[in-house]
């Protein structure tokens, strides 16, 4: 642990990692000033930040800033080193660092890292709850749960900090180091943050970058690419891998899962449904493998674990249907593993967004669906794939709430309900989050009527 105490430090952009840094890094003693773009109104942490004694300086980033003598700069990722503040301090040799690097640099206990393209809160949540199934001390951090740093605040030796980062947070960290690192896979996602591939891919190999032998890396073996991008590093290599056998490894045979010979559990003991999920459970148990957690704990947490919500997350069974809500897939790749999940036949309820694209690329994927229910601003356009597809049942509605009870009429016992709209929410939800519940609420209220 770095020490913080008197040391003037600045915090730029207020999102939720930096309000947690300024906290904190205030109750380390430090003295903090947080810079954020938005005027001071719109900052809804100003106020309470600036009531525990921190200075707050809000509306622009203004170089001058920098003439009061930093000695640290814990910098959001957003915020580009281009930024005349953020490029003026590297002149002047301010060590520049991320909100994660700071907890990492804070956190007593070890770290369990987990990125990827796909599947990142699925398998932090897996690991988490294997951790705590077999007593452990585990805390989670990312998406669900607080921020690295909240938690680095109050992690003890005993503890395990199980933390999801995403490729943007892996940007420039320095001395960032987990115990266990997770890359679950990577494809060409979020190029518009990264503008290459290479800078996004050299993103998430920055989670290796200063393991040592005593370290462990997990990585998906089916992807030559990320075996190749992650080749330099020092850790244990644990491979996994869902379509071939690995004897020194994670993977699947005879409808088994194996790690290192020795036999886990069987895919039918597994609830989560699809191949995806196959990649996160490979990796999960990988790495509470490395923890000593035994096969009854990881079989117990597989038998019963429905899935993260809004995951492909298993929401309930109406009369022979199971309902599935996947609100969180808002591209279309996220809705083509949804597809490739089930083996029975699914009626999709899908439409969000226009962002301009064409849904061709699902049209492969759609063979499994017997029929398409669809809402807002992308219906037409999913139309047009369905019926490439060769999928007679089309409907329009105007909502998920209407989605659902004609989703119940145009199914069968045996079928599958799949919401997986392949697009974002906005257009008629704030959030997906706010989409899936009213699709779970839409689902329970159908039960209840049965
Ligand atoms: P992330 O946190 O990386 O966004 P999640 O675990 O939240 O990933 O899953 C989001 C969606 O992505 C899921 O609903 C599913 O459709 C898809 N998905 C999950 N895991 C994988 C995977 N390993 N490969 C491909 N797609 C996946």
């Amino acid at each position: 642990i770095t020490d913080y105490e008197h040391k003037k430090i600045l915090v730029l952009g207020l999102a939720k990692s930096g309000i947690a840094a300024a906290s904190l890094l205030h109750e380390l003693g430090a003295f903090v000033t947080v810079n954020d773009q938005k005027p001071f109104e719109e900052n809804t942490a100003a106020q309470s930040l600036l009531e525990k004694g921190i200075k707050v300086i809000c509306g622009s980033h203004p170089p001058e800033l920098l003439d009061e003598g930093f000695e640290l700069i814990v910098k959001n990722p957003g915020i580009p080193y281009t930024n005349p503040l953020v490029s003026k301090a590297m002149e002047m040799n301010i060590p520049i660092i991320t909100e994660i690097e700071l907890a990492y640099r804070v956190s007593e206990a070890d770290i369990i890292g987990i990125t990827g393209s796909n599947g990142k809160t699925t398998t932090t949540t897996l690991i988490f709850n294997m951790l705590e199934e077999a007593s452990k001390n585990p805390l989670i951090a990312g998406n669900i749960g607080t921020v690295a740093s909240e938690v680095a605040m109050k992690a003890t030796s005993e503890n395990q900090m199980v933390v999801e980062l995403s490729s943007f947070q892996l940007m420039g960290v320095d001395q960032f180091k987990p115990h266990i690192a997770i890359i679950t896979n990577v494809y060409e996602a979020h190029l518009d943050y990264h503008q290459t591939k290479e800078n996004y891919a050299e993103a998430k190999a920055n989670i290796t970058r200063n393991q040592t032998e005593d370290d462990f890396l997990i990585v998906n073996a089916d992807q030559e690419e990320l075996l190749e991008l992650v080749s330099f590093s020092q850790a244990e290599l644990i491979p996994f891998s869902t379509v071939r056998y690995l004897e020194k490894g994670v993977s699947i045979k005879e409808g088994k899962v194996f790690h290192f010979g020795e036999e886990v559990i069987g895919l039918r003991d597994i609830l989560l449904p699809g191949k995806h999920n196959q990649e996160n459970i490979l990796a999960a148990i990988a790495a509470v493998k490395i923890l000593g957690v035994g096969n009854d704990a990881i079989k117990r947490v597989l038998a019963t674990f429905q899935g993260v919500e809004h995951r492909t997350q298993f929401v309930a069974e109406v009369n022979g249907r199971r309902f599935y809500n996947d609100s969180k897939a808002t591209n279309i790749l996220a809705t083509k593993s949804a597809l490739q999940a089930f083996d029975q036949p699914v009626v999709l309820l899908a439409g969000g967004l226009d962002r301009g694209n064409s849904f061709s690329e699902l049209v492969p994927h759609m063979s499994g669906v017997k029929a398409l229910i669809l809402f807002g601003e992308t219906a037409d356009k999913l139309e047009e794939a369905g019926r490439e597809a060769g999928i007679q049942s089309i409907y329009h509605v105007d909502n998920v709430e209407e989605a659902v009870p004609l989703s119940f009429n145009v199914s069968e016992p045996g079928d599958v309900v799949l919401l997986s709209p392949a697009c974002a929410s906005w257009d008629q939800y704030k959030t997906f989050e706010v989409r899936g519940n009213i699709f779970a609420q839409a689902v329970h209220k159908l039960k209840q009527s049965q």
